[in-house]
Parts: structure tokens; sequence; C-alpha cells
């Protein structure tokens, strides 16, 4: 058994052992004669069940928990704390019956039914049966029409999905209740669903989209690299350098995509257009290393030195100094520098500081839209 899940299990017994002391002090004060023995048989369900938790026969734990809730008449405490901690150690389906079982009882009051709805609506989320969850959420709401962590929950299972119309729903709904600003999440929707009509060419679809989502927040980046697409494309009229100088005053931070994309898939043509508006910037200091590094990691070691070296750049970190050897040196060193740049992150959640590789529109952990930072120099000494 796992440290933490002995610490679960402890936890959850001193939650048991309390609530059954509390319970029984409650119905001492009513009935001060109550048959001490009564009591006492009423504890041997439960002392049995801790029992079997910590032998790890979690089966009948709960049959034994059951019991004792049954033969206590103020259990609905007990049932909570085992369904939370069932949930916990990932035992979805134990959860569920416990939440279920309690949400058959007559006897509970308004509140605890809340808690014990919300808590099932959980069960099935965390267990991954999305539809069902779906529905346990909406009964929750039907319960307390403002409960914003369901409309949330329920955001984020349409945007699991993908259902970005039902998404955009919600997000409104929430934001009708919350009364906070949800445009740059609203914007990565709109996005979104215009990346999704790129990659079925409904070009003019796609520019629709990403004009509303730019609208709604200029720094939306996805809607960006929309754009930039249906531009190499032939598609849109604004002209190249326009279309960078608008990505670097709008949303800086995520420049290098633009850049990695260029370098990537732009013709000669372009790639020379870049280089030459990206040599401007590095001439009037202006430049980002990240936005300079991503356009020389994506050259040809040759062209990246010839860039680099016309363009005076020197990188200001450490982490800088690896990427440009990675990127221009064929040499030992060069060598070293591409295999610490294999595993390194580049990108920081400026939310919760999780780190990836790749960028993400929406971060894999806390699930906040748009708030990818390229990694900076203390990350690099950390690390
Ligand atoms: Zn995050």
């Amino acid at each position: 058994m796992t440290l933490f899940l002995l610490g679960l299990l402890l936890f959850a017994v001193v939650v048991l052992i309390a609530l059954f002391v509390r319970a029984g002090e409650e119905e001492d004060k009513e009935k001060p004669h109550e048959d001490e023995q009564q009591r006492a048989s009423s504890m041997r369900p439960l002392l049995l069940g801790i029992n079997y938790l910590l032998a790890d026969a979690p089966d009948r734990a709960l049959r034994a928990f059951i019991e004792a809730a049954r033969m206590h008449g103020d259990a609905a405490e007990i049932y909570m704390a085992l369904g939370e901690m069932f949930r916990a150690r990932g035992e979805y389906m134990r959860a569920v019956r416990i939440h279920q079982n309690l949400l058959a009882r007559p006897d509970l009051d308004e509140e605890q039914r809340f808690r014990a709805a919300w808590a099932l609506a959980q069960d099935f989320h965390k267990g991954g049966f999305f539809d069902r969850a779906l529905r346990q959420y909406e009964r929750v709401l039907q319960m307390r029409p403002d409960y914003a962590p369901a409309v949330e929950a329920c955001l984020r299972i349409r945007e699991d999905a993908g259902e970005w119309d039902e998404a955009l729903k919600l997000l409104d709904r929430w934001q009708r209740i919350t009364n906070e600003d949800a445009s740059r999440h609203r914007a990565y929707l709109l996005a979104q669903k215009a990346w999704e009509a790129l990659g079925r060419d409904a070009h003019e679809r796609a520019q629709a989209l990403a004009q509303e989502a730019l609208k709604v927040d200029a720094s939306c980046a996805l809607a960006r690299l929309v754009r930039l697409r249906l531009l190499l494309a032939g598609r849109e009229k604004a002209s190249l350098a326009t279309s960078l100088q608008d990505w670097r005053a709008h949303a800086p931070q995520t420049l290098a995509v633009a850049l990695a994309e260029l370098a990537r898939t732009g013709e000669e043509e372009i790639r020379q257009e870049v280089r030459n508006w990206l040599g401007a910037c590095v001439k009037n200091n202006e430049a980002q290393e990240d936005w300079v590094l991503a356009w020389l990691e994506h050259e040809p070691p040759a062209d990246a030195r010839r860039d680099a070296k016309a363009w005076g750049f020197r990188p200001k970190s450490l982490r800088g100094w690896l990427r440009l050897l990675a990127a221009t040196r064929e040499d030992e060193d060069g060598a070293f520098a591409r295999r610490w740049r294999a595993q390194a992150p580049d990108w920081r959640c400026s939310e919760c500081g999780v780190e990836v590789r790749e960028v993400r529109w929406r971060c894999p952990q806390c699930h906040a839209w748009g708030t990818m930072r390229p990694l900076e120099e203390e990350a690099c000494a950390q690390g």
C-alpha cells in the first residue's frame, strides 16, 4: 500500500470516528439514558469497516460502512466522507454507489441532497462517464442554477470533446453568473472553430471566425495562426510584414510560434521576407531571443550561422546560448546542446506553472486558455 493511500485511509478513519462520536454526543443530549450496549453494537460495523480498509479489502469495508450508516440515524456525513475517499482513490464506481445510495434516502435535507448530487456528478466525470456526468451536472444546476463550478465542469467536458458551440454557450452562462471577464477564453473557442474550418478547407469561414476571435481578444495566438496559414495559402490580402507586425504588437509572447511556422512551411520568397523583417528587428534592438531562436532553429545550420552573424545576434541567457549552439554548431558542443534541446521544455503556463515542450493553446494541467509563455532564464537555472 502506498504512503499516499495509507494517508488517505488514516484521514478517512479520523473523519469517520469524529463524525461518529459527534453524532453520538448529539444523540446523548436528546436521549441521556441511551442504552450503552446499543451504541457499542452500532460501533462494531464501523470498526470492522476500518479494519477491512486497512487490510486493503475495500469491498468488504464498503459493506461494513453501509451497514454502520444504516444502523446510525444521522449517517449522511459518513456516506459523504466515504464517497469522497473512494473518489480520491480512483475507485469511481464505489463512489457512485455510495452517492446514489445517499440520494435514495428520503430523510436528506436540501443541503445534503445538493452536496450528494454534486459529488455524484464529480464521480461520473472523474470516472470518464462524460454523458452521465453532464446529465448529473444538469441536475445540480436545476437545484442551483447559478452554481458556477457545475457550469465550469460542463464547459470542460465540452471542450475536451471539441464541442465548441456547446462550450461557447456554457461560457456565456458562466460569464453571466460570475460577471468575470471571459474574453480571452471566448476568443480561443472561436479560434478553435476557425482552426477546424481551416482543416476542412472552408477558408472563408475560417477567416471570418478568426476575425471574430481577434475582435474579442487581439492577443489570441491561435486566431493569428489561422490567419497566417490563410496568408500562406494566398487567401489573405494583408502583407506578411504587416501580419508579423500585428502579431508582435498584440501577442509578442507567442510570436515564436509564427516564426517557426514560417520557417517550416514558407517558400523561399516568404522566408527571405521574414529574414529581412527579423534582421531589421534585431538591429533595432527590439528582438526577443525567442523569436530569433525559433527562426534560427528551423534553418539549416549554415544559414542559421549566417543569419545570426549578419544580425549580430548574441543571446542574453544561458538557455539562449545553448539553443544557438544547438542550431548552428556541428561539432561536439553542438551535439551536446542538441541532446539538451531534444528534451528541454520551451513553454510554461503562467497560471499553474506546468512546463511543456510544444506550445498548447489550452493548458493540459489547469485548462486555462492562452496562458503559455516562453520559458525564461530562471527556469533554465532550476532545471
Ligand atoms: Zn496551467
